[in-house]
């Protein structure tokens, strides 16, 4: 039966360190937040930081503009939080109404300000729990199931950097039929694709260490993308969705703020 890999422990070490970043700072660091329209989810990650901020003495300042607001006069907005002194950092919310570009608008934030893409929050989080569990990644087998810009093409670069023996699965692997074969040799899994049961307990293979980054709402549960049940019974350690690499993404959002504030200062 695996160990379940939480990230709340993990959290709370980064977050006694960033306490301590932001007591030899001297003055709270300001974290600019904007929310464009209501979107419910993007609603709730500000609460989450919110809360992890007012606990660490960051300064959180929430700008929520109208759900219409135009593309140019977005970047303007974020030109003016650019050159504003006082402001360390910027994160976008998402999700974006449909009228607005993510990658045109998030290309505006300031890099030094970008806390963000700077150490990218998920990716780092998986490296995070993967740390947390001893393991040495020189020479294993990880596999990533998803291969999108936030998650799984950030992670490879990372998992290479330790050595480890990256393969990258997509749509195509699964469309050529061979999404099994690769889960079943994976010594490390790490998923992150949001199809809740694409994983079947059975291809994990025994004593593998499962990360599940997925997110997917079933009748008002919320779930990742392995079947976590018979998973469990497989591998060494498994994270649970919630309480995973969830809650691990906001102290890393933290921690790149205390760094740029650094930088800055
Ligand atoms: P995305 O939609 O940008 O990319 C999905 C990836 O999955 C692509 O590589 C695609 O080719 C692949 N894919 C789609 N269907 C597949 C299939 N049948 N078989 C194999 N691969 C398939 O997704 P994303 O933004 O990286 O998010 C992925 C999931 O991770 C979502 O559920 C999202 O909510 C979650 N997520 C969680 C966190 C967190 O902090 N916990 C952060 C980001 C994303």
């Amino acid at each position: 039966m695996a160990k379940l890999l939480e990230g709340r422990p993990v959290a709370e070490k980064i977050k006694a360190q960033i306490k301590l970043s932001v007591q030899s700072l001297g003055r709270a660091p300001v974290l600019a937040s904007v929310l464009v329209g209501a979107n419910p989810g993007a609603a709730a990650y500000v609460r989450a930081q919110e809360k992890i901020a007012l606990e660490l003495g960051i300064a959180y300042k929430l700008h929520q503009l109208p759900e219409n607001i135009p593309e140019g006069g977005l970047i303007d907005f974020i030109l003016k939080l650019n050159a504003d002194k006082p402001v360390n950092g910027i994160i976008l919310q998402m999700p974006l109404p449909q009228h607005l570009d993510y990658k045109k608008i998030s290309e505006s934030i300031a890099p030094k300000k970008d806390i963000e893409s700077m150490h990218p929050c998920t990716p780092t989080a998986v490296m995070e729990l993967l740390g947390s569990t001893g393991i040495d990644l020189y020479g294993k087998e990880v596999v990533i199931v998803g291969h999108s810009q936030i998650v799984g093409k950030p992670l490879t670069l990372l998992l290479l950097e330790k050595f480890a023996t990256v393969t990258v699965c997509h749509i195509a692997t699964s469309k050529a039929g061979r999404l099994e074969e690769h889960v079943r040799r994976a010594e490390v899994l790490i998923v992150a694709v949001g199809q809740a049961g694409l994983i079947k307990g059975q291809w994990i293979k025994e004593g593998a260490i499962v990360i599940d980054v997925g997110i997917n709402r079933v009748a008002d549960k919320i779930v990742g993308d392995v079947e976590f049940e018979a998973a469990e019974k497989r591998a060494s350690y498994i994270t649970p969705v919630p309480g995973g690499v969830g809650p691990l993404t906001t102290a890393i959002l933290m921690r790149n703020l205390v760094e740029a504030a650094k930088l800055q200062q």
